[in-house]
């Protein structure tokens, strides 16, 4: 009988010792899965169902046009189903986003203006800074969390914030071409887009507010589908923050552009302010406790018909609503 009972006590404390070690390094322990699990190969272009306005540059890149100086530019084949967003004025161009580093992306810019094209990422994920060493010129959110970390003019992301390695990438480096405030214009040539600092996702995540079309480019901060927060940098409260901001200084008439595909639309990913008064609604009831979660982990919280939030596991060393 207390040789039963010695061998319960055991297991018993192994049982937490293994759940405990999963809950501390569940992070880096969900970065090797996703690596030794491998990108799945990209889709066969013939295969592949491009949106009604959407037409191949060429055999990977597909390209819709917003408007006669704005495209949205998506990699249909690529898994991530990425999208990069060109914003043409009269003197200069913008690309938000440089998408994966599968591809060279700058023939596609080629055909699509003659203006000097800048570059500048919505956040540090290699999926949206896989071009960035192409270009003479990239700008970057003049924070000083990135400025501080600027040696001899370069920047290089640090693992967690690149997460390339998930894909076999390594991690790019690049001279910065300019710092760009939050809240400043960068006039294009009779036509200007504002930097807006929206952290969730990442800390020094921003977007592209195009005020004349009432456009904003907003990266992975939301969008239709799954909304990514349990990664390493994410942060609820940062995410129940900007939302609550953006919702009191954007136009209701905004329309949001995301940067991955959604999960049924076959055309540039928007989305409208409501799904901003959903994101505020359903981020205040998971931190006030009237909102479950379904399944392990990340768990994944419903704001809309279409849309979870995926959040780390609340607790000591979990999501947290704190931030700076
Ligand atoms: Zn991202």
């Amino acid at each position: 009988m207390r040789r039963i009972l010695r061998i319960g006590i055991v297991t018993g404390a192994v049982l937490i010792v293994l759940v405990g070690a999963f809950y501390v390094f569940r992070t880096p322990l969900l970065l090797k899965a996703l690596e030794l699990a491998g990108a799945p190969p990209l889709e066969a272009q013939e295969a592949v169902v491009l949106g009604e306005e959407e037409t191949w540059a060429d055999d990977f890149y597909s390209v819709e046009r917003l408007d006669a100086q704005t495209f949205a530019i998506s990699e249909p084949r690529y898994f991530r189903d990425v999208y990069s967003y060109l914003v043409v004025g009269e003197e200069e161009a913008l690309l938000i986003d440089s998408g994966s580093p599968l591809r060279d992306i700058s023939p596609v810019l080629a055909k699509l203006t003659d203006k000097p094209v800048s570059v500048i990422a919505t956040h540090l994920h290699f999926d949206h800074v896989g071009n960035h060493t192409r270009f003479a010129k990239v700008l970057m959110p003049d924070l000083s969390s990135l400025r501080a970390r600027t040696y001899e003019g370069k920047f290089v992301p640090d693992a967690l914030e690149h997460l390339g390695r998930v894909e076999g990438y390594a991690i790019p480096g690049w001279d910065v071409g300019g710092w760009w405030a939050v809240g400043a214009e960068f006039d294009l040539g009779g036509r200007s887009l504002t930097l807006l600092s929206t952290p969730g996702h990442t800390p020094d995540s921003i977007s592209i507010w195009d005020k004349t079309t009432n456009r904003l480019f907003m990266g992975d901060y939301a969008g239709d589908g799954e909304i990514y927060a349990f990664l390493p940098n994410s942060s609820l409260g940062a995410y129940l923050e900007t939302t609550e901001r953006l919702l009191s200084d954007l136009p209701p008439q905004t329309l949001l552009f995301a940067a991955h595909g959604g999960a049924d639309t076959k055309a540039a990913p928007s989305v409208g302010m409501q799904n901003l008064f959903d994101l505020r609604d359903g981020l205040r009831a998971m931190r006030d406790g009237r909102l479950a979660g379904a399944g392990f982990w990340p768990r994944a919280y419903p704001i809309n018909r279409n849309t979870h939030v995926l959040a780390d596991w609340t607790g000591p060393g979990g999501s947290s609503w704190d931030f700076d």
